[in-house]
């Protein structure tokens, strides 16, 4: 067998994969979609494959950035094989078809016999509208340990038709690869806390975690911000956009999109899963983060990571060669 084949999975781009190489297993499966070509399509507009960002005037977001527009996954796209399961899941739900995959021990069946795999499925919204993540254990305050790496999964809710809203994939990965937590503020006692590598109890324990890379602004931003400016659809912070009166409230709601100072890795109060809603996080605003609202003045979601985050990225993606 060649070694971009599989004798269940398929490969997503033609001489691409290398089974016996160092890489993540980045297996894709679909539900919801009228047939496999309409998963694929969908899959191959929101992976990006090419490395390039799509111009979409008549959309919201006006520039589609895909996974693999998106750094670290553009520069790192070769530590990935991309494969997609051969059919659609019907009866059975992502939760349990990652189940008996990876709980499947006997001889080499776990994870289809792909070391380092991760589960990400393509869900058509009419079915089921939710995205969300299983995280890896990469864990916080350490450096990551290759033997010990489990990788989660993650669900997203993608419509064939509809091309806004693709980072997603970044942001379910950036949970289900490098665990990775959500920066959005969700406070309430019926909560979990969901403290980790980006979201941090304490100003010291925030400085534990990400002093290293304090006063940095992810190199990623400057790409982003000069490819929309180059495009026509930059929205400064020093003429944001009106959104809407609030009539009720008497004020006007704007946006923009978020200037250095937004997603300059520090310490910001609030943001993340908590009980308490103590907490502190590295930016303002960023792919972690989609505090996108229309109750209240707020940057934009951006295609962004943040250096905080990209620095746990990179630790995983160190641990493989790509070869
Ligand atoms: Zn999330």
């Amino acid at each position: 067998m060649p070694a971009d084949a599989h004798p269940v999975l398929r490969a997503l781009e033609p001489d691409y994969n290398n089974r016996q190489a160092d890489r993540i297993n980045l297996i894709m499966v679909g539900k919801g979609y009228q047939n496999m070509d309409e998963f694929l399509a969908t899959v191959h507009r929101d992976l990006a494959f090419d490395g390039v960002e799509k111009p979409s005037p008549e959309s919201i977001e006006k520039l589609h950035f895909g996974l693999f527009a998106i750094e670290p996954f553009k520069s790192q796209k070769s530590k990935f094989n991309l494969w997609y399961y051969p059919e659609q899941l019907t009866n059975i739900s992502p939760a349990d078809f990652v189940s008996q995959k990876r709980d499947d021990l006997t001889g080499n069946a776990r994870d289809f016999g792909l070391p380092f795999a991760t589960y990400l499925f393509f869900l058509n919204p009419t079915g089921d509208p939710q995205s969300f993540a299983y995280p890896s254990n990469v864990p916080p305050g350490v450096a990551p340990f290759k033997n010990t790496l489990l990788f989660g999964s993650a669900t997203v809710a993608r419509y064939p038709t509809i091309g806004d809203g693709m980072a997603v994939v970044a942001h379910e990965l950036g949970h289900s690869i490098f665990n990775l937590r959500d920066e959005y503020v969700r406070t309430g006692p019926d909560l979990t806390d969901r403290y980790g590598h980006n979201i941090a109890r304490t100003t010291n324990e925030a400085r534990q975690l990400w002093g290293s890379v304090e006063g940095q602004v992810d190199p990623f931003y400057y790409t982003w911000k000069e490819k929309m400016i180059a495009n026509g659809f930059w929205i400064d912070s020093s003429t944001p956009l009106f959104i809407q009166h609030d009539a009720k409230r008497g004020i006007d709601i704007y946006t923009w999109h978020p200037n250095e100072e937004e997603i300059r890795a520090g310490y910001v109060q609030g943001g993340g899963i908590t009980t308490t809603g103590i907490s502190w996080r590295p930016t303002k605003t960023s792919l972690m983060n989609n505090e996108d609202i229309l109750d209240k003045s707020w940057p934009k979601f951006p295609p962004v990571f943040g250096s905080a985050n990209r620095r746990v990225m990179h630790s995983v993606l160190d641990l493989f060669s790509g070869n």
